[in-house]
């Protein structure tokens, strides 16, 4: 990156289901984009690892980086605390770097309080129908959670809209389709 550039700063959101965890992978790896690793209270999934999918943390380490006030955001999502570590990003940013935070909307809209020039995607399903149908295709959850996602999923769109922070929506009707577009958007 030629001196003097600052980076930018992408932030991308939408509801659980919606297929945005591959999509920033993808973005990630075909573009200079890095992406921001998250601290997080929620338990490790048994493919993931400590400081490449988040730093995994109990609440007191958590609650400690809020109040030392080291997280550009942070929300609670299922019970769980997540955060973006500030330092990272305002050195990335700096640096002529770009950076790729993959947060669910509370966080989005308070990173656009703080930085309202980077860019705010948000990922939509093609209908609600179908993000219930993508959801349910997981396997992975009860009947009771399964029914809470859905509800949040809904919940999380309207959210979104109405803050005004989401600049772009991509609908993820076509996985190849969306990713290019984001790819796009994090070069111009
Ligand atoms: P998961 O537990 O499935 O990895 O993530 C659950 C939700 O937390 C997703 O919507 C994800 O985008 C969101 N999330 C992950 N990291 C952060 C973060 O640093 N801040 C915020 N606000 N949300 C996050």
């Amino acid at each position: 990156m030629s001196p003097g550039r600052h980076g930018k700063l992408i932030v991308i959101s939408g509801p659980s289901g919606v297929g945005k965890s591959t999509i920033t992978r993808e973005v990630s790896r075909r573009t200079d984009a890095e992406y921001s690793i998250s601290a997080t209270t929620r338990p490790p999934r048994p493919d993931e690892q400590d400081g490449r999918d988040y730093r995994f943390m109990d609440r007191d380490a958590f609650e400690r980086m809020i109040e030392q006030d080291r997280l550009l955001e942070w929300a609670e999502v299922f019970g769980n605390l997540y955060g973006t570590p500030a330092e990272p990003v305002r050195l990335a940013v700096r640096d002529g770097r770009t950076i790729l935070l993959e947060i669910d909307v509370q966080g989005g809209i308070q990173v656009h309080r703080k930085m309202p020039n980077a860019e705010f995607i948000l990922i939509t399903p093609p209908s609600e129908a179908e993000l219930r149908r993508r959801l349910k295709d997981r396997g992975t959850e009860d009947a009771a959670s399964y029914k809470a996602r859905c509800t949040q999923a809904v919940e999380e769109l309207r959210l979104a809209r109405k803050s005004g922070a989401y600049r772009h929506e991509v609908v993820n009707d076509d996985l190849e389709e969306a990713i290019e577009k984001i790819v796009t958007i994090v070069n111009t």
